[in-house]
């Protein structure tokens, strides 16, 4: 029970890595704040926490809007009356070369993978220095961020800026006894990959074969390889890390 009596938000825990980390948390004693977009998802996660016996509170809430975020970590707060640990976890991902890229594409993954995670960082953090809790905030970036993908510039500068602001946060936070790191996944099952393995487009199956083919420990993560990784930077496992990135990748980006 590493996370025992903790209260954590976990943004995007309606499917993917999000919920992998939701239900880990859960069966770690955590209590969780459900801060999902999408409200279906986010109740079926809460469902499940239920079934472990895990406190969860849902929080319909989009990221890409501050008044979301401000009520959502104002009602978290309110409900258990302390808020420990925040994942910034929501995100979202299109495929643009640059010189094709509606500005509309830019402007919603900037907003909702990085301004998205800033909003919620200094909302929470805020929150947690003014009561004196020792935090602990873990932000998903992604390999995506330490790499340039073609097709994917808005994606990467975005994740490319959570481990930035991941650095800063952790200087401004440590004299408050609050931890920030990050975690940089590789390929993940998810929602969000999907397209990869089941897809038609010929870019996607290309860049599948390739990744298979060049991922060392010769298989695509799972979920819970990123909610493992979670747990120990929201735990007091890793009291002494604060300002890192956590590569997650099967060794990918050490080639
Ligand atoms: P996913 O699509 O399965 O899950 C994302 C969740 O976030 C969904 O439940 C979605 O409804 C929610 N969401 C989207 N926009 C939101 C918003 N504006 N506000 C609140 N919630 C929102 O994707 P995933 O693969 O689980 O991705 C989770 C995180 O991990 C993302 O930040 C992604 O960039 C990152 N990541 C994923 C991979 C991978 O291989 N899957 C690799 C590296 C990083």
């Amino acid at each position: 029970m590493l996370l025992k009596d903790k209260v954590a938000i976990v943004t995007g825990a309606g499917s993917g890595i999000g919920e992998g980390i939701a239900l880990r948390f859960g069966q770690d004693g955590a209590k969780i704040v459900v801060a999902e977009v999408d409200e279906k998802k986010g109740k079926a996660t809460a469902a499940k926490l239920k079934e472990l016996k895990a406190d969860a509170l849902v929080v319909p809430t989009d990221v890409s809007r501050v008044q979301d975020i401000d009520a959502m970590v104002a009602k978290s707060f309110q409900h258990f009356g302390r808020v420990d640990i925040l994942v910034n976890n929501a995100g979202i991902r299109f495929a643009s070369l640059i010189i094709e890229m509606p500005d509309e594409e830019w402007l919603k993954t900037i907003g909702t993978n990085l301004t998205g995670v800033f909003f919620c960082l200094r909302r929470t953090a805020a929150e947690m220095v003014k009561r004196g809790i020792p935090g602990s905030i873990v932000n998903i970036s992604s390999v995506a961020g330490m790499r340039g993908i073609r097709n994917r510039a808005a994606y990467c500068a975005a994740k490319a800026g959570v481990i930035s602001l991941t650095q800063v946060a952790a200087l401004e936070l440590a004299p408050h006894n609050i931890r920030v790191n990050a975690i940089a996944p590789g390929l993940i099952e998810t929602a969000l990959t999907a397209h990869y393995l089941t897809g038609t487009d010929p870019d996607s199956k290309m860049m599948a074969e390739k990744f298979a083919a060049t991922i060392p420990l010769g298989r695509w993560g799972q979920p819970s390889d990123i909610a493992a990784a979670a747990t120990y930077l929201a735990s007091q496992e890793s009291s002494y890390v604060t300002g890192t990135t956590l590569v997650v990748d099967a060794g990918l980006t050490a080639a």
